[in-house]
């Protein structure tokens, strides 16, 4: 009953959504196969939520890809703009998704409060350090030559994240890649979905465009597999176990993509 109650609350504000999201649309797995999130308190049934796989994968990926033409032209203030308004969104609707975080997570509310301000700090820091991307002039060893070192987005970057911080460890990862003009597929825990589809929601509503981020869940290895082959998706950015890291680094090796394996530290004060 309280569960049903929490989740009643959370329908009237749009940010329970149980599909995944692709070029900006919610979407359903298209076998229509779901699974189910637990409320680790007391093991009720949150939702059921889509259990996509490969094929969806590869159009999310797509979707990316083609999205990443539009927001990497965009000035650095430009996407910063939009950044800021998905922080406030974050912060106005912190109380609700702090109810999502301990509903489908289990630490206390406090706590998954502090996890959404967290959160959306590290947007409001990333939209601000991306305006201050500044090259590098060298000195040439020729005289007829110049140097000088460009920063560019890299493209599509596929982020995995885990259960413990559901909320906090995407925005670390997708606020830096936004901000530089980078567009995302995230897959977050099977086992804690709600939290990052509602910042996806909040994401859409802060008007960064369709496509730019896209979330898929379900089969974790076949959705990684589609992130690691696809030479369209240049770096992948993971925060879990040392095996499933081992692994990501391994994939990536095929089509040469960068990695970075995440430690995340939070401390609530
Ligand atoms: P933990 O259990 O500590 O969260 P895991 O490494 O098992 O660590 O999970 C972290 C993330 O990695 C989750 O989103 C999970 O679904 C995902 N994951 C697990 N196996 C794979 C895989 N083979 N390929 C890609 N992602 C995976």
């Amino acid at each position: 009953m309280e569960t049903e109650n929490a989740v009643a609350r959370l329908k009237s504000s749009r940010l329970f959504r149980t599909k995944g999201l692709i070029g900006g649309k919610w979407i359903d797995a298209y076998d229509g196969k779901t699974i189910e999130v637990y409320n680790p308190a007391n093991g009720d049934v949150i939702a059921s939520v889509v259990c996509m796989g490969e094929r969806e994968t590869k159009d999310a990926i797509s979707s990316a890809y083609n999205a990443f033409s539009h927001w990497s032209k965009l000035t650095a203030a430009e996407r910063s703009a939009r950044l800021r308004k998905w922080y406030n969104l974050l912060i106005e609707h912190k109380e609700e998704l702090g109810q999502l975080i301990t509903l489908e997570q289990g630490k206390p509310l406090e706590e998954a409060i502090a996890e959404v301000v967290t959160g959306a700090s590290d947007i409001e820091f990333f939209a601000e350090e991306a305006k201050r991307i500044y090259g590098d002039i060298l000195p040439s060893p020729q005289p007829d030559r110049r140097m000088f070192v460009l920063k560019q987005p890299v493209g599509v970057v596929g982020t995995i994240t885990p259960w413990n911080f559901p909320l906090e460890i995407i925005t670390r990862k997708v606020a830096p890649a936004l901000a530089c003009g980078c567009t995302v597929v995230i897959k977050p825990s099977e086992l804690t979905p709600l939290s990052a589809l509602a910042a996806a929601e909040l994401a859409l509503q802060s008007g960064i465009p369709p496509g730019v981020l896209n979330v898929v869940m379900g089969d974790a290895s076949k959705i990684g597999n589609s992130l690691l082959e696809s030479p369209q998706v240049r770096k992948i950015t993971f925060t879990g176990s040392t095996a499933v890291g081992k692994k990501l680094m391994a994939g990536a090796a095929e089509t040469v993509k960068k990695v970075i394996l995440l430690k995340f530290m939070f401390s609530v004060t």
